[in-house]
């Protein structure tokens, strides 16, 4: 049925382009390609239509046009918030043991400099409390970073709560959350949430790869990551990606209509009950975006499986694209799911395109790969 085309379950990884934002590209690199920072009527015109996108991205957070910066993608937001949001103040810097790469990494290198750097541990459902928080903050804590949600498992951290609990423990802190996963799937008004920065990224909702942007909390004081010619009123040089930009804009309030009317937590919730037996767990919370459904199947291997899916045409992924070549896998890890259990790890994740006919045909296809597997193992 789906010979063609692959069911493609790894929306987590990246989306499909929508078409708004492949015309914008072919828009502001064709007919309008100026520089958006010459002096030209045609420039004026293209940095309105910025300011237009600006808006919608503000819009989509709450929060205004002066504290959206445009970086080339999350993994980029992410490391300046790290660097810049620390810069030139003293304390120390807390973060969750289940983010992301790119803010692991972040937070590696200010260790390696010699920061005092702390990990909160998750509960074993992934999610961080304001307990443990709470226990490795004291009031010397600079800079705190929570992922609102999973990239791994979906788990949805209640960053309100958290926020306000660092917050209480060290005013002066600046806390960061990475919104990537959660942006245009679940509440992310960051006026509500409380937080000084918070990263997006364009290609998980339909936009291009190559583009994301991070809030910057009105008042403050964040040095430029990158320095240059004074674009985006010197917060962020180099010539903008326009059509970037701007297709990004146009494929979040895509993204954002379908997701309205698309019910992520119900396919979830499909497959998590067709594949799971009591040598299969689940992992993460039932706070869920619903968008990401991580299983682990006891004894096998997580490679093998999506490989077997991949040979009937559906595509899975194993964890964060980004760190799929690292072997073990650092969030499941500190979520003491047991090895033999996070080595069979396969991560399924939907998007509001993906219909109940390509998750039956996939929940089938996965079903007999197991099936298959733990028939060869137990001979
Ligand atoms: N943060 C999270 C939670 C992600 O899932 C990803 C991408 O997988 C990133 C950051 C990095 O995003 P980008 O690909 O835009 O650098």
């Amino acid at each position: 049925m789906f010979a063609e085309k692959p069911v493609y379950l790894d929306n987590a990884a990246t989306t499909k382009a929508d078409v708004s934002a492949l015309e914008s590209i072919v828009k502001y690199g064709g007919e309008l390609y100026y520089n958006p920072s010459a002096g030209y009527v045609k420039s004026l015109e293209i940095k309105k239509d910025i300011e237009e996108a600006t808006d919608t991205i503000a819009g989509l957070l709450g929060a205004s046009r002066e504290e959206i910066i445009f970086t080339s993608c999350a993994t980029e937001s992410n490391n300046e918030a790290f660097e810049c949001g620390i810069r030139n103040k003293k304390g120390n810097v807390v973060l969750s043991a289940v983010e992301h790469a790119s803010v692991y990494e972040s937070a590696m290198r200010l260790k390696s400099r010699g920061m005092d750097v702390r990990f909160v541990k998750p509960l074993s459902d992934g999610r961080i409390s304001s307990e443990a928080l709470q226990c490795v903050m004291d009031e010397n804590t600079a800079f705190v970073s929570i992922i609102h949600c999973s990239n791994e498992t979906g788990t949805v951290n209640d960053i309100q709560s958290l926020c306000a609990v660092a917050k209480e423990r060290s005013p002066r802190c600046v806390f960061h959350s990475d919104g990537v996963q959660a942006f245009c799937k679940i509440p992310t008004d960051v006026k509500k949430l409380g937080v000084d920065l918070y990263s997006i990224s364009a290609h998980k909702v339909g936009g291009l790869k190559g583009v994301g942007a991070l809030y910057v909390k009105k008042g403050l004081n964040m040095p430029p990551f990158i320095v240059g010619g004074g674009q985006q009123n010197g917060r962020r040089s180099g010539t903008e990606n326009v059509g970037g930009i701007i297709g990004f804009a146009k494929a979040a309030l895509a993204y954002k209509d379908s997701a309205a009317a698309f019910d992520a937590s119900k396919l979830r919730q499909y497959m998590a009950a067709r594949l799971t037996d009591d040598r299969v767990k689940i992992n993460g919370s039932e706070y869920n975006s619903g968008y990401i459904l991580s299983l682990s199947f006891e004894g096998l291997r997580g490679e093998v499986i999506a490989h077997m899916a991949e040979e009937k045409g559906v595509l899975v992924g194993l964890g964060s694209a980004c760190s799929t070549h690292v072997k073990s896998n650092r969030v499941l890890e500190a979520m003491r799911v047991p090895r033999r259990y996070a080595e069979g790890s396969i991560r399924i994740s939907f998007s509001p395109h993906t219909t109940t006919e390509e998750v039956e045909y996939a929940t089938e296809v996965i079903a007999e790969a197991v099936e298959k597997l733990r028939k060869v193992i137990n001979g």
